[in-house]
């Protein structure tokens, strides 16, 4: 990458953006902003060239060819393991399952570890404020054990209460699901914290790092979980891409979750012995040029280095908030003291997908909706909020454009 680093070592964002092609782009004659990253982010060039370079000199299928390309494109794809395993300091690559994303990940801790030890009578521990993604998968294996489902409070501010949910690790507890960073809220969670309590009654913790990983260095063993689910799309990576992180211990005893061509030992019509993990859980053709992208988005991460763009991504959230304030009748949801530039609000008398739709005539790109967090809009009595998710990528000057629009298309509405 990059010279997104000045010489002087700061955080440079007219740099930073320089990288990232899309930003440059106009909508509906207006420049953009783009503030919709906690639905996906956008890709630096790095990405995008690591993508093309892949298709244009070394595109072969993995683990298959002894052919050079073949050799390239496997040295490449199991480079990105490589890269994920020492991006969130994870023991060894073998903990590393690439999936196709978090919803993946989550999907094969409940079929594969959850499911064939439930039984009727067990519960799974979640929180109010958790994505579809680490609340369905649960239902579903729940639904055919005969388990339940327990979910621990939050805050009206959007906070998770701790001391309620260590009291919800009762015996019957087998497994614990908490987001790492709430899409909807920002709220970053005190997942070591959560992650000593469960340990401690031996319980197995699942973390959705989807929203952290975009925004936190992450450090799997500090952390003390015994999943970590991230998705690659929110993390400047392509589309498509994400991995499951998971003790080796855990993973040694899960049975496959797909069957198919790469996850097999042997196979005869008797039967089939499997892979060691993690490949016993890669069944068919992975997404491989994916998986060179994410390579390249974690190199530019690293590279840019979160020390240097968490500090700048604190002051947008501040500024963003302050200013989010100052609009009559505007209420936000979530007001956690430890958040990531992530912003979800309503405003009296507009609905949340009319402001959307006039923002974007405006050039801004925010979501509004459900953000696939129903029992959170339940919790706040809302069915939707708008919702301003930023990255380092953007700009003090944005957040006072997105304001002024706010106000002038609310008008239109009154
Ligand atoms: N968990 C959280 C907190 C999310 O925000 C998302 C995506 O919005 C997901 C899980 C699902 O991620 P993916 O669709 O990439 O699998």
């Amino acid at each position: 990458m990059s010279d997104a680093i000045g010489s002087d070592g700061e955080f440079d964002v007219t740099r930073v953006r320089e990288d990232f092609p899309l930003l440059a782009r106009q909508v509906h004659g207006k420049s953009l902003v783009y503030f919709d990253s906690a639905n996906t982010s956008q890709k630096p060039r790095a990405v995008i060239d690591a993508v093309d370079r892949y298709y244009r000199h070394f595109n072969a299928n993995v683990s298959r060819a002894v052919h050079t390309l073949g050799e390239e494109s496997t040295a490449a794809y199991e480079g990105a393991r490589d890269k994920l395993a020492k991006f969130i300091n994870a023991s060894s690559r073998d903990e590393i399952v690439l999936t196709s994303g978090t919803t993946q990940a989550t999907n094969l801790v409940a079929y594969s570890y959850a499911l064939p030890r439930l039984k009727a009578g067990d519960e799974i521990l979640v929180t109010t404020m958790e994505h579809h993604a680490n609340i369905v998968p649960w239902q579903l294996v729940c639904e055919r054990a005969g388990a339940k489902l327990k979910v621990a409070p939050i805050t009206e501010r959007g906070e998770l209460i701790v001391e309620k949910f260590i009291e919800a690790l009762t015996p019957s507890v087998k497994l614990a699901a908490v987001t790492h960073v709430s899409n909807v809220l920002g709220t970053i969670n005190p997942v070591a914290e959560l992650a000593r309590a469960t340990r401690k009654r031996g319980i197995p913790l699942l973390v959705d790092g989807s929203q952290a990983m975009p925004h936190l260095p992450v450090d799997v063993k500090a952390l003390g979980c015994d999943f970590y689910a991230l998705t690659g799309h929110k993390l400047f990576g392509p589309t498509g891409t994400g991995a499951l992180w998971a003790r080796k211990e855990w993973l040694r005893d899960m049975p496959p979750f797909l069957g198919g061509g790469e996850m097999i030992r042997t196979v005869s019509f008797d039967g089939t012995t499997f892979a060691e993990p993690p490949h016993r859980f890669e069944a068919g053709t992975p997404n491989i040029a994916g998986f060179v992208g994410l390579s390249a988005a974690l190199d530019y991460i690293d590279a840019l280095g979160h020390a240097r763009f968490g500090a700048y991504e604190a002051s947008l959230l501040e500024h963003l908030t302050e200013a989010l304030r100052a609009v009559p009748g505007l209420r936000i949801f979530g007001e956690a003291a430890h958040k990531v530039p992530v912003v979800s609000f309503l405003v009296d008398g507009a609905h949340a997908h009319d402001l959307a739709t006039l923002l974007d005539h405006e050039g801004i790109a925010v979501r509004s909706g459900h953000h696939c967090a129903h029992p959170l809009m339940q919790f706040f009595g809302v069915p939707a909020t708008l919702r301003a998710s930023l990255a380092f990528y953007n700009t003090h000057e944005e957040i006072d454009r997105f304001v002024a629009a706010l106000v002038k298309v609310r008008r239109l509405l009154a």
